[in-house]
């Protein structure tokens, strides 16, 4: 495995540099773009890593998957009432198809999903973003993954678009909560820390049936994990979900922090970090680490 990884390394290493950091939230502009990391986790929970895979860095979107999850354990089916399982094909930010669709976003990983599936999860909990860091530090075994401060305070005050949609949302009755208070959980979410070996464990439930052996617990029943993988196969790209499956054939989540994770169903989860980001918000060495795996092994689930 080490010996694959080292291949995927020195083949998309020479790429550092190429694509841009997300610079819309000002705390994120100024991380190093020259970082790379690959970590594996098997469904035992034997990792192997390359690169930077130590290092922590901003998840953003890919914490839309815990919030769904944490989601589905406590409303079950009645969450698709309030939120649809259709690709967007569209930027993570539009909003366009909200009016069209009377406030129901199409899917919970575009970010009118995830404030949608915030709003649900601020219902059952008090404090929702501690739980949610308190469910990320039981799946990855990591006691200590903490949300940067600084990171959600800047997403905070650059809100206005997230804050449109949530807003416009409330408007057609879907949101039961106080808005600004939605949005600053969502952005403590989005601005937990973790590395590529936090993430490839804590996502190792999605390849295990629903099972995270780390944390030794039933995380989805295996029919909810099949649900969760095809959304991530069709949505968790955004606009670039259908070159994603056409290329890399995995369900996969990234986030404008520069993290993707991806899933080999009964195998294996990944996790590539690289922070300098495509014009459609993906890392940009990160789907290129994806697509070398895709050509040297075939694990695409097509
Ligand atoms: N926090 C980011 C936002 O709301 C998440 C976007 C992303 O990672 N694609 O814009």
């Amino acid at each position: 495995m080490l010996a694959l990884l080292q291949d995927i390394y020195d083949e998309v290493e020479p790429m550092l540099g190429m694509g841009k950091v997300a610079d819309y939230i000002p705390a994120l502009s100024t991380v190093n773009p020259r970082q790379f990391g690959i970590s594996i986790c098997d469904t035992n929970g034997q990792i192997t890593s390359i690169g930077d895979a130590s290092v922590p860095f901003s998840i953003q979107s890919i914490s839309k998957v815990f919030n769904l999850v944490l989601a589905i354990n406590h409303y079950g089916e009645t969450m698709w009432e309030r939120v649809g399982c259709e690709p967007s094909g569209l930027p993570f930010n539009s909003l366009v198809q909200l009016e069209y669709e009377n406030g129901i976003p199409r899917n919970p990983f575009i970010n009118a999903g995830a404030l949608v599936v915030s709003d649900m999860v601020q219902s059952r909990f008090a404090s929702p973003y501690i739980a949610m860091r308190d469910f990320v530090r039981r799946l990855s075994c990591n006691g200590d993954i903490m949300v940067n401060k600084v990171v959600a305070e800047s997403e905070y005050e650059h809100r206005s678009r997230n804050a449109a949609m949530a807003y416009l949302m409330k408007a057609y009755g879907n949101f039961e909560n106080e808005v600004e208070d939605v949005l600053r959980n969502y952005f403590h979410n989005c601005a937990l820390e973790m590395s590529c070996e936090d993430l490839a464990r804590s996502t190792s439930f999605l390849a295990n049936a629903g099972f995270s052996t780390c944390a030794n617990e039933q995380v989805l029943t295996p029919y909810q994990t099949k649900q969760v993988n095809a959304l991530l196969a069709t949505s968790g790209m955004y606009d670039e979900a259908g070159s994603f499956a056409f290329k890399v054939g995995l369900p996969g989540k990234s986030g404008v922090g520069g993290g993707i994770v991806a899933v080999v169903p009964g195998r294996f989860s990944i996790c590539v970090f690289s922070p300098a980001l495509n014009s459609v918000g993906n890392s940009q060495l990160g789907v290129a680490a994806l697509t070398s795996l895709s050509e040297r092994i075939n694990w695409s689930i097509y």
